[in-house]
């Protein structure tokens, strides 16, 4: 992508209003437009951030063979209702909105409910069991506050998988294999070390559900977590019998306390909504038994906005290679028509071995800018290319997070 063709522009300040570092770095370098507080546009740069995000989810979730599906935002009354959670006094944040005739709609907040309702169609016998199925939505939640950027949306994008199991135990074993999931995925995502497994409050099928918490001064929730053995409490659900629950003596663990992220969670539902909306299936005897639910959610633009919050210096975002809009940012000092030529060749050659790269081309910016520019956006890897390098026939080589830049000879590249 040759930046002078990029419609968005790097800028010096975020709106005032906005006090998040996630949100006003990224405002800053063009990846996210705020519409309200909490409710932000995903510009170009933003877009294909999402998009990587979503990506390594959506192969780590096919590997377990979770399939994908897309349901809708808007939602009926009745499906609600029948789980008792269509009422403002069960669930304080909906929004809810009507038909021309009256009917009311909600905004979905969530999806146990839609989907189980969609399941009846296709589950009847014990052989239609187990199936696992998941999209990545836009959610809306009024929530309260926003103080928060992009990791507390009034309208945000998560991944909902939902996994239907015949009994408790089956449905335990692939709640285990979901909670390493779960651990791949954020590794690929660059938030392995700081990520912990964190008991909190279940209810009413499991005692306890977990969380993926992340640690982040940012963060609006506190954990207390123990660094060998990788698993956290939320402190918030902290009771003594938690320790013994996890199968440790409380004099076992070593505890510091911080700030985090929940990133996801993950929940076993148990029959509540499949009892709700009435989604069962025939045992072996002929006997109709409720499906066993699970839910399992990541904020995908929580994740973002996290990511932004663990990686970024003075200079702007240092995004990890997995998620980072391009994996290369080309940037050209070059003024003459003949090194131009060849910067433009060099964009063109790492373009078409399948390289992503965000080439800055603008003839009219001074150095200094651009690379301010550059650090802003926080691509993994600088190419620069410059009157002085093609001198040498080469490129200079700096990594975002290195001071170091390495001359690199144009045929090497
Ligand atoms: P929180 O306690 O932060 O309000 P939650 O427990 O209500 O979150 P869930 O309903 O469990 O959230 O949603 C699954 C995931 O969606 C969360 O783990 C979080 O990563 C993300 N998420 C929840 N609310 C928001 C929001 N308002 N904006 C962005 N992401 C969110
Ligand atoms: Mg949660």
């Amino acid at each position: 992508m040759r930046q002078t063709q990029l419609f968005t522009k790097t800028r010096k300040e975020a709106p005032s209003d906005e006090v998040s570092k996630n949100a006003e770095l990224l405002i800053r370098a063009g990846f996210i437009h705020k519409e309200l507080p909490g409710v932000y546009a995903y510009l170009p740069l933003g877009l294909r951030v999402i998009e990587n995000i979503k990506q390594v989810i959506r192969e780590e979730l096919d590997t377990v063979g979770c399939q994908e599906l897309i349901m809708t935002a808007l939602q009926s009354k009745e499906k609600w209702e029948a789980s008792n959670r269509w009422s403002d006094e069960v669930v304080d944040n909906w929004f809810k909105t009507k038909l021309k005739n009256d009917t009311e709609l909600g905004l979905a907040f969530t999806h146990e409910e839609p989907i189980a309702d969609i399941m009846k169609q296709y589950v009847s016998s014990y052989k239609d069991l187990p199936f696992f199925a998941y999209q990545f939505q836009t959610k809306f939640r009024n929530e309260l506050r926003a103080k928060s950027g992009i990791m507390r949306g009034r309208e945000f994008n998560m991944k909902d998988l939902y996994s239907f199991h015949t009994t408790k135990e089956k449905h335990l074993e692939f709640y285990e294999l979901m909670k390493d999931v779960y651990m791949k995925i954020f590794t690929r995502l660059g938030l392995g070390d700081k990520t912990y497994l964190t008991m909190s409050n279940g209810q009413p099928f499991s005692k306890y559900s977990f969380e993926f918490q992340t640690l982040s001064e940012a963060g609006e929730d506190i954990i207390m977590y123990d660094k060998e053995k990788k698993i956290a409490i939320n402190k918030q659900d902290y009771s003594e019998e938690m320790f013994e629950d996890f199968g440790f003596k409380k004099e076992d663990f070593n505890f510091e306390e911080g700030k985090s992220i929940e990133i996801g969670d993950i929940y076993t539902l148990g029959t509540k909504y499949s009892e709700a909306l009435d989604l069962t299936y025939t045992d072996e005897d002929g006997k109709n038994i409720p499906v066993f639910m699970g839910s399992y959610g990541i904020g995908i633009t929580r994740v973002m906005g996290t990511i932004v919050e663990v990686y970024n210096d003075e200079n702007g975002i240092i995004w990890p290679e997995s998620v980072a809009p391009y994996q290369v940012h080309l940037v050209s000092l070059c003024r003459e028509e003949g090194d131009i030529k060849k910067a433009d060749e060099i964009y063109e050659k790492l373009t078409a071995q399948g390289v992503e790269v965000l080439y800055d081309d603008r003839a009219d910016v001074r150095p200094g800018q651009k690379f301010a520019d550059s650090d802003l956006i926080g691509i993994p890897k600088r190419i620069i290319v410059s009157p002085k390098t093609l001198e040498q026939n080469s490129l200079e080589v700096k990594m975002r997070n290195e001071e170091e830049s390495n001359l690199v000879k144009i045929d090497e590249l």
